[in-house]
């Protein structure tokens, strides 16, 4: 908040807004502003120190402006930490200096095990957020932010897309639906809730998703329901400052483990923070393959092209268009409209004959549509596996492989990896 606003805005009021949390609580630990302020910059102190003893250790390694500034980017800037770390405990748990928290809710006073999670696109930060409020210290290495990521490209439309329809995966879309609902009743998360049609042109299409969605309404030509979409660039920002707000460090790093598996990507990560993590989360996308030696994973490329809105309000999705995939999803400042599903395809690069055929097939469905200025264009390599990772191997747990549906699965999926940390 100094940084950003300056040190005059530092009210009560705005580091609890800024927490998410009641202003009265504030006093319900500290006397007044000044002794909350005396007890942060001792806190910082000891932080600060704890991150410097370990500068000596990388000596000879890398260079020095890199160990510097990992340093200076793993020295947390927001939240309270306790001194050592001590193991998480169940229920209502003190620390040294007399706050309480409970578990379970949202926390800023970290107790639990030190976590580094691998990805900052829509996976990662959203384990990210579920292990901090489950009281877990974590840290979020990326090289890559959210903004740069595959996430950002999405359309992000709660929609199960190249992804296996299992009861797992079904029940972590359940729970997404539920979660991104709720965030659309928040002004400022960047999600809201959208009618739209969801074309079936198959006899015999899987609609197992439905079960997860409140009042569909099976019509002729499809499913027309209602359901959460996130403006990727307000959701993603507003979702790195929310976890940001609850204590998640972030680490701008490449990990790169001397051979793909567990025990040298623990290795890699103890290299980037200077000590090793008691367990560290895979959220790396298309980048977790190389990082386990996995070669289930493949990339699934999508392009898109986002134009002006002329004032539509429903998306629609016609994903057996003869013509190939098929979306248009209208967002508060454009509809993007997509797109490619082509497997194993790594270019990244817009490829403009594929822009044309997107429009036409678009025009088609949405006439309004012609004629409407591009406003901007991306490509995206959805991270795709046989079957989405999502397992524990020793302090190894590993989420990725969402295909088309990462923001879909994002809650269930976090939830998940809580639950292997805490079995
Ligand atoms: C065109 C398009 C449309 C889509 N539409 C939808 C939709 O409507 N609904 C939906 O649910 N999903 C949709 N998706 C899918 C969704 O975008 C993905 O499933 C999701 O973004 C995957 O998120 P992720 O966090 O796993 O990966 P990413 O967003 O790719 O993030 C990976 C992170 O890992 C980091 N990383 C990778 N390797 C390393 C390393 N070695 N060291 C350090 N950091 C590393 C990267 O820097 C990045 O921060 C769409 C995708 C595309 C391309």
């Amino acid at each position: 908040m100094i940084v950003t606003a300056g040190p005059g805005h530092l009210t009560s009021r705005a580091v609890t807004q800024q927490a998410g949390v009641a202003t009265g609580l504030l006093f319900k630990h500290f006397r007044n502003f000044d002794d909350f302020l005396i007890g942060y910059a001792v806190d910082r102190t000891f932080q600060l120190t704890t991150t410097l003893t370990g500068l000596p250790a990388l000596v000879g390694t890398g260079t020095v402006a890199t160990n510097l500034s990992d340093m200076i980017h793993t020295t947390p800037m927001i939240t309270l930490h306790t001194h050592p770390p001590a193991r998480r405990q169940t229920g209502t748990h003190r620390d040294p200096r007399g706050l309480t928290s409970s578990s379970g809710g949202d926390c800023l006073l970290s107790t639990g095990m030190s976590v580094v999670v691998i990805g900052a696109g829509v996976i990662g930060l959203t384990v990210a957020h579920e292990l901090a409020v489950a009281g877990h210290r974590v840290r979020v290495v990326a090289d890559r932010d959210a903004a740069h990521s595959v996430s950002a490209v999405a359309a992000a439309i709660w929609f199960p897309h190249a992804v296996t329809l299992e009861s797992d995966v079904l029940e972590s879309g359940r729970v997404g639906y539920e979660r991104l609902a709720r965030l659309a009743e928040t002004a400022g998360t960047g999600v809201v809730m959208r009618p739209g049609l969801v074309r079936v042109r198959r006899a015999g299409a899987d609609l197992s998703w439905t079960d997860a969605v409140p009042g569909y309404e099976r019509v002729a030509d499809g499913v027309r329901c209602r359901v959460p979409v996130a403006d990727t660039s307000h959701y993603l920002a507003w979702l790195t400052a929310r976890v940001a707000a609850l204590g998640v460090e972030f680490t701008v790093a490449t990990v790169r483990p001397a051979e793909p598996g567990p025990d040298a990507l623990v290795e890699a990560v103890a290299r980037i923070g200077g000590e090793e993590p008691d367990t560290v989360v895979v959220a790396a996308g298309l980048g977790s393959g190389a990082l386990l030696g996995d070669g289930e994973t493949y990339p699934i490329r999508g392009q898109v092209v986002r134009l002006a809105n002329p004032g539509l309000t429903e998306w629609i999705t016609d994903e057996d268009n003869p013509g190939g995939l098929t979306y248009v999803v209208p967002r508060s400042g454009d509809v993007v409209c997509g797109g490619t599903g082509q497997a194993g395809d790594w270019n990244e690069t817009v490829d403009p004959g594929a822009e044309e055929a997107i429009l036409r097939r678009v025009y088609a469905l949405v006439p309004e549509l012609r004629g409407q200025p591009v406003l901007s264009r991306a490509v995206g390599l959805r991270p795709a596996r046989t079957r989405r990772s999502l397992e524990r191997t020793g302090r190894v747990v590993t989420c990725y492989g969402h295909g088309g549906s990462g923001f879909t699965l994002s809650w269930g999926d976090a939830a998940r990896v809580a639950d292997l940390l805490a079995a």
